[in-house]
């Protein structure tokens, strides 16, 4: 029998289909596939347990069994998205608690999630915590042997864990193909060592464009000699233990930075699958809104205030989940807005709102042109809102990513982590921003580096004003078009998340047979 043509005559999609059709019509049954069990281990801050959470989401769309691994504090991050992908009948997803080492680790209690321990300054102290999760990490894996373990960069020992049960660790880093192509060359070649001055700037080595930054930019640790920098350290382990890793789950899509995947694959030589913009498995409105925390402002009083304004007419601001602003900084920022007389949404932490940290009368002058946030956004169901013209961005990489997908040119203000080169990737190679001019790297601002007002308006200005804005508004929305066709069904993304899945069913084969 042709089982291609009997297939094609019964309408049937595949072969296969048809063939296990005629399996069970003559009494033979087909073999039942076995559901894939990866656990998900996310790093508690923001930034991490968002992207992963839509990666559970993802997977458990294709009948992947997830599990997700947190701890007491930061489960409610997980469980409102949970409850709605289960109303929706996927019931694949579960939640496993695991006890957070606090005490053990000299952190006060409820002291959970990265962004509380840089608020107290414990950020050091946070990271090496985490890895006195490892027994407990130990047991699961011993009780459930799930067929791979997706394991946050930050929890480098995770890889020998899973070796000692012979299961595959995937690492999920989340930053862009560019970021961790850019900072693995910088890591070896050091080109900033000759620079005579903080003022020159030294180009990155060996990668297909030519992107220049100073010294300042660049992580401090990997600038200084020090040999027992805590950092220094800690990357080292991070690189060892994603050469034992099995492959790299790389939140971004083939097309937005193809020249920067295929250079990660050449010169790393892992596997690695591009399953994003994960952000994107978000449909609904109550799915877009439940990311992270629970939002300040109800998202219809944000969207209802958008809904009076005209298209492309508004600025929205937004640093992320931790990065920290002084008073001083936000006194530039409102005033370069007033100036600017632009409609915009801001968004601050509710820990940097003192009761100073606004001009006096700011929020009286510009009643009508601004909705502040304190506290937590619906950052993905703004952006996409059609009145918002442009994003004033950390260049955390979600939030960029969240930016490109939304097709909103990106006003650029890195404050530390890998966000200078998420900025050089869309303001030098994307070409759809503009950078305000932050040139040190710093998780402790200082009034000596301020961003002033003017520099704020006149990039504000760039990114919304002119011939140059409009040039940038179309390619953003070439990058967006771009951005949907990838997770859109046989596009790079959505095959790259079923090569992943293949993969694992094929080590499944020949490991556990
Ligand atoms: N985010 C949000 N509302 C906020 C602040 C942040 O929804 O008020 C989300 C944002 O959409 C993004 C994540 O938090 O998905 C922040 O991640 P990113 O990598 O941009 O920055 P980080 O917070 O890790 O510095």
């Amino acid at each position: 029998m042709n089982v291609l043509l009997e297939a094609q005559k019964h309408r049937l999609n595949t072969p296969i289909m048809f063939f296990n059709q005629y399996l069970v019509k003559n009494g033979c049954q087909t073999p039942p596939r076995h559901q894939l069990d990866i656990i998900l281990l996310p790093f508690p801050a923001p930034g991490h347990m968002i992207p992963l959470l839509n990666i559970a989401r993802l997977l458990a769309s294709r009948n992947v069994k997830v599990t997700i691994i947190t701890t007491p504090v930061n489960a409610s991050s997980f469980t409102n998205a949970i409850e709605t992908n289960h109303k929706t009948g996927n019931q694949h997803i579960n939640l496993e608690i695991f006890k957070f080492p606090a005490q053990e680790a000299g952190l006060p209690e409820g002291c959970e999630n990265a962004d509380i321990a840089i608020k107290l300054g414990l950020s050091h102290k946070f990271m090496q915590s985490t890895q006195l999760l490892s027994e407990q990490l130990e047991q699961f894996l011993d009780k459930v042997r799930p067929d791979c373990l997706v394991a946050d960069m930050f929890f480098p020992w995770t890889s020998e864990t899973a070796n000692k049960f012979n299961v595959p660790r995937v690492v999920f880093h989340g930053i862009s193909y560019f970021a961790l192509c850019a900072q693995e060359v910088i890591r070896i070649y050091k080109p900033f060592e000759n620079l005579a001055s903080d003022d020159e700037t030294f180009s990155i080595p060996l990668i297909p464009h030519e992107i220049k930054l100073f010294r300042s930019q660049v992580h401090p640790d990997l600038i200084c000699n020090k040999e027992d920098a805590f950092r220094k350290i800690f990357d080292h382990q991070i690189k060892k233990s994603e050469d034992e890793s099995y492959g790299v789950i790389v939140n971004s899509f083939y097309e937005l930075e193809p020249d920067y995947a295929e250079f990660f694959n050449k010169e790393q030589g892992r596997k690695a699958w591009h399953v994003g913009p994960v952000s994107l498995c978000n449909r609904s409105i109550e799915e877009k809104a439940q990311r992270g925390k629970e939002a300040s402002n109800k998202e219809s009083e944000c969207l209802t205030w958008l809904d009076s304004k005209k298209p492309a007419s508004v600025v929205y601001i937004c640093f992320g989940s931790v990065a920290p602003f002084i008073t001083p900084q936000q006194h530039e920022i409102s005033m370069a807005l007033e100036s600017s007389g632009k409609y915009f949404i801001w968004v601050v932490r509710s820990d940097e709102n003192d009761e100073e940290w606004l001009p006096p009368g700011f929020e009286q002058r510009t009643q009508g042109k601004g909705l502040i946030i304190r506290g937590w956004a619906p950052q993905v169901l703004i952006l996409e809102h059609k009145a918002i013209g442009a994003f004033v961005t950390h260049c955390g990489w979600n939030s960029t990513l969240e930016g490109i997908t939304a097709g909103v040119p990106m006003m650029t203000w890195p404050i530390f982590a890998e966000q200078f080169y998420n900025e050089k990737l869309v303001t030098d190679i994307l070409k759809t921003g503009v950078s305000v001019g932050v040139k040190k790297w710093s998780i402790s601002p200082s009034t000596e580096d301020l961003i002033s007002r003017e520099a704020i308006e006149t990039a504000l200005r760039k990114i919304t004003e002119g011939d140059e804005a409009e040039e940038m508004k179309q390619r953003a929305k070439q990058l967006k078009d771009m951005a949907w066709k990838a997770v859109a069904e046989r596009g790079s993304s959505y095959s790259g998340l079923t090569a992943f899945i293949d993969d694992l069913r094929d080590y499944r084969t020949q490991n556990r047979a």
